[in-house]
């Protein structure tokens, strides 16, 4: 259920730090036809509605050769969310999770982020369709989708052991 920014039933808040300057920028905003988080989808759809992604200057050039994929990873900065969630109920059912469990918005660095199909490029704006964020929404990075990569060198034994 969606969420404005209250503490339901069994969630726990904590007192968070201080935010750390991490140096972001924002570097551009995310256009979509959602201006309410009571109709915008919980995950983007490829067959969702198309949206902008608009970069500042004097990032526009930066896009040069994304032509060149079909699907990109976008990063985005939900900016309206709380915080300082540690167990959440996004159901809204009494069950509670540990925000690392979850996609929810609500997280320390409210980071999120979309496989998105790209449909066009005009200048500095990218028509994509698969958000699942409001309108305005700022944008961190985008970065061609790495599903679309092999990896370098193929696995070695001993590579992904646990337990160390
Ligand atoms: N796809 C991203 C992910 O998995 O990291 C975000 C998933 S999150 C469940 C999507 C929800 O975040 C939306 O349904 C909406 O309720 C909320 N949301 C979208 N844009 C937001 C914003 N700018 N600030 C706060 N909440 C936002």
């Amino acid at each position: 259920m969606v969420r404005e920014n209250e503490i339901r039933d069994a969630e726990v808040a904590v007192a968070a730090p201080a935010a750390t300057d991490a140096g972001l920028v924002f570097i551009g905003r995310i256009r979509t036809p959602w201006t309410s988080r009571l109709t915008c989808p919980r995950q983007g759809r490829h067959d969702g509605p198309l949206c902008r992604i608009e970069l500042f200057a004097p990032w526009g050039q930066a896009l040069d050769g994304i032509e060149r994929f079909e699907r990109l990873e976008v990063l985005y900065w939900l900016h309206r969310s709380r915080r300082d969630l540690v167990r959440q109920s996004p159901a809204n059912n009494g069950e509670v999770h540990g925000t690392f469990a979850l996609r929810s918005p609500v997280r320390p660095n409210p980071i999120g982020t979309s496989i998105v199909t790209l449909t066009g490029r005009e200048n500095a704006t990218l028509l994509v369709r698969g958000l699942d964020c409001l309108d305005d929404t700022p944008l961190l990075d985008i970065k061609p989708d790495r599903t679309l990569f092999t990896p370098i060198a193929p696995p070695q034994p001993g590579d992904f052991q646990t337990g160390e």
